[in-house]
């Protein structure tokens, strides 16, 4: 590993204000033990995500804290402290969240101790913090995406006020990591590698509310993962909105400024981590380094997620995307020639505006050429604050129905057909957990992020194991250890 890299002018600024947050978390316990002996219980607490993975990453921050302050985990928002961690990239994910608060006003009514906080990416939102100021008085905190670091501060604050506490920042240039945690999986684990978007894609509301990109310097990243290593963590799944500009914006004579590739052959130089996973890069800026690195390492899944959003080159344009159908078929195009058994999955909206049913052809000819593994389809939303939500062009439901359904069965053969491909071969799988539907089976992810069940011993979940692949049922397999 080269030292250059490690001396980044850039920094979490981890220290002083990661131990001045613990010192919150001990001022937090005493008030939350007042609150047992009060309440002769142990106080409950429940955490609610919203939205996409880097809100789930938080929310294990925001549990961890509220653990160690000395509430108990539960599902459960009828409990004393409920947090709902926010997104705000659908305008009916604003109204859930609404309607999630009106219900536990009736919880507050009848548990006078009860505490409700609300953060994430809506709180950006002037509009819906003011909507919370006015209709919903009965909200304790209210934060946003920017300091969340901050959360262990808030939550004293919180509990020896009974005013509505609102602090939210526009922007920041902090990057605070080095929290507790308490992580869903002991094996596996998300790292934030960088924060914000500087895209702009006309229907996204993630550049506004998440602010600009900011990097977090290597040597922090890599400190993380040696970390989470040596806490028996196997993989690690580098997260960012779009990570190909990782390091972007760092200065040019930083000795810290790294590519992403780069930045992906550090962690894999970690003893210890097995498997890393990278979400979400950007088609515009994938670039051939990162494709070596990943050709030359086994140890980065075999699986690329690359949002596709459209194949017609003229919605493209007014998405601002920044590529063209063919940019994106070449791409694919190069990624399969370099890397013959890497599962491409993607993302496409169906219904945004001006979109025709040629364009929506244009769509069906890209996944039927790209052969993707799977593809999540999303019928666009207008997202108020998003300069597509003022497109005057608006397509009309039935069409976008339509349109969605043709989509959906071409996505489906072709997700089938490559799925399919594997049958009969033996997968190094990392046991996850044990089958939703049946006890007696053990479920496994493979490389290229398809899931397999098969007969097995829970004390297996967490290790990586080979299985056979037996039986396709389109999108997973059935198999048998090996
Ligand atoms: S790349 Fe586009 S879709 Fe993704 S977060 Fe940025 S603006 Fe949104």
């Amino acid at each position: 590993m080269s030292i250059n890299v490690l001396n980044s002018s850039k920094n979490d600024v981890t220290d002083a204000e990661s131990l001045r947050q613990l010192e919150f978390i001990e001022l937090a316990k005493q008030k939350v033990s007042a609150l047992e002996k009060e309440l002769g219980r142990k106080p409950k607490a429940c955490v609610v995500t919203f939205g996409c993975q880097m809100n789930a990453r938080d929310s294990e921050k925001l549990l961890a804290i509220l653990k160690l302050a000395g509430y108990e985990e539960t599902d459960s928002e009828d409990s004393d402290f409920v947090i709902y961690n926010t997104c705000t990239v659908r305008d009916n994910a604003d109204q859930r969240v609404f309607g999630r608060l009106g219900q536990c006003s009736n919880h507050k009514k009848s548990n006078p101790h009860m505490k409700i906080a609300i953060c994430g990416c809506m709180m950006q939102e002037q509009e819906a913090v003011e909507k919370i100021q006015k209709s919903y008085r009965f909200v304790d905190l209210i934060f946003g995406t920017h300091n969340i670091y901050k959360f262990a501060e808030l939550l004293n604050t919180c509990l020896e006020s009974d005013r509505m506490i609102i602090d939210i920042w526009k922007e920041t240039d902090k990057i605070v990591e080095d929290l507790p945690v308490f992580r869903k999986y002991p094996f596996k684990s998300g790292v934030n590698i960088m924060f914000g978007c500087n895209n702009f894609c006309t229907y996204c509301i993630v550049p506004y509310v998440r602010g600009r990109e900011r990097s977090r310097a290597p040597k922090d990243i890599i400190r993380e993962c040696e970390k989470l290593a040596a806490d028996g963590v196997k993989e690690v799944m580098l997260l960012g909105q779009n990570v190909n500009s990782y390091g972007l914006d760092f200065k040019d004579d930083d000795p810290g400024k790294i590519s992403f590739a780069h930045l992906l052959e550090l962690v894999c130089e970690i003893e210890g981590i097995e498997r890393v996973r990278f979400m979400t890069p950007h088609p515009k800026d994938f670039s051939d380094e990162l494709l070596d690195v990943i050709a030359k390492n086994r140890k980065i899944a075999r699986h690329i997620h690359l949002p596709l959003q459209s194949g017609n080159t003229e919605i493209l344009r007014r998405m601002n995307r920044k590529y063209t159908k063919d940019d994106y078929l070449s791409l694919v195009q190069k990624i399969r020639t370099k890397l013959p058994d890497v599962a491409i999955t993607t993302d496409i909206i169906v219904g945004f505006p001006g979109e025709t049913k040629e364009a929506v052809d244009d769509t069906i000819d890209v996944v039927k050429k790209a052969h993707f593994n799977n593809a999540f389809t999303f019928i666009y939303s207008k997202r108020t604050g998003t300069p597509a939500a003022s497109f005057e062009d608006q397509v009309p439901e039935e069409l976008v129905k339509e349109n969605f359904d043709r989509l959906l069965k071409v996505v489906q053969e072709e997700a089938k057909e490559q799925t399919l491909k594997y049958d009969g071969q033996i997968q190094r799988v990392l046991i996850e957990s044990v089958n939703d539907h049946d006890e007696s089976l053990l479920t496994g992810r493979m490389s290229n992020n398809t899931l397999v069940h098969f007969p097995g011993n829970k004390e297996m979940i967490g290790e990586f194991a080979d299985v056979k692949l037996l039986e396709c049922h389109g999108f997973y397999y059935v198999g048998e250890l090996i």
